[in-house]
């Protein structure tokens, strides 16, 4: 084939087969895009505001919408966690005086995200009983944090990286360290040299400022609505527990504190609870303004 015509071919194949691909459903008033969603990835909600509030269910959780500022849009995401079973889940949408309830069927599509194979020092994989007592508690503590009501959302529009730094280490991939089975990496590990200063990734309210084994002096933030991001590895946190911090607020410096084998910032967001890829959502929200 003349190399030209290949070439438009390809452009064409790239623009058609595109993955954001527009939103699917028989109402016009309720978009959902994309309308598929990976294992790990997150559609934006969008809703027209008509009539009584709507109130929406995924996978047996509420989603809390926010409104644009001419007050006519709601929007809210909706993600699957890295292990939820793919399959066709439905999306609830029903008002407050029970008018036209309706319901979407949303696909959750297998990924296959790789494997990555690490080799570390034996002191940091292999753990003694303190330490892992020490880590188990950390778990339980942060797991707690996800587990708390959602309360209203503090975010507005555009979600921001924390840092310009490339991704360095993507979300997802299964972690065998030194031939063992580990937890999936849940985050991105973003390029930031020693002492660049991490910004929060939207307003929230700082949930937690501690020193973890794994994670290293770690900032966590409650968006409200259900999102919660964490940035690990810091050298010096600037935010204590409680406080509201605006979009772009400085809350600490990168660093390689807890496992790390040098400086980077390791970013990470939940959505409900769910391991969500937190470019995924800076790129989705993309769509929203501000
Ligand atoms: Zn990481």
């Amino acid at each position: 084939m003349e190399k030209g015509l290949f070439l438009f071919l390809a452009m064409v194949s790239f623009f058609f087969l595109s993955p954001v691909e527009a939103s699917s459903s028989s109402r016009p008033d309720i978009t959902v895009t994309p309308s598929k969603i990976g294992q790990g990835e997150i559609s934006l909600l969008s809703i027209e505001r008509k009539g009584a509030e709507p109130e929406v269910t995924w996978m047996g959780k509420k989603i809390t919408l926010v409104a644009d500022e001419k007050n006519e849009i709601l929007s809210g995401f909706i993600g699957a966690d890295l292990t939820t079973r793919p399959g066709r889940y439905k999306l609830k949408i029903s008002r407050a005086d029970k008018a036209n309830p309706h319901s979407i069927v949303i696909s959750v599509l297998s990924r296959d995200y790789g494997i990555r194979r690490l080799t570390l020092p034996r002191e940091m994989v292999e753990l003694d009983a303190d330490t892992l007592k020490r880590v188990k508690e950390e778990i339980r503590v942060v797991r707690e944090l996800f587990i708390r009501p959602a309360g209203s959302s503090l975010w507005r529009g555009k979600w921001i990286r924390p840092v310009a730094g490339t991704v360095i280490s993507p979300f997802g991939p299964r972690r065998i360290i030194n031939d063992e089975e580990r937890s999936p990496h849940s985050g991105v590990d973003l390029k930031a040299p020693e002492g660049t200063p991490v910004k929060a990734t939207n307003r929230g309210k700082v949930a937690l400022v501690a020193d973890h084994f794994f994670g290293g002096l770690s900032v966590f933030i409650d968006h409200g609505g259900g999102i919660h991001s964490m940035y690990f590895h810091l050298s010096q946190a600037f935010v204590r527990a409680g406080q509201l911090v605006e979009k772009g607020t400085t809350v600490g410096l990168s660093g390689c504190s807890g496992r790390a084998t040098g400086p980077h910032l390791h970013f990470g967001v939940r959505l409900n609870g769910g391991r969500v890829n937190p470019i995924n959502l800076i790129e989705i929200s993309g769509r929203l303004e501000r």
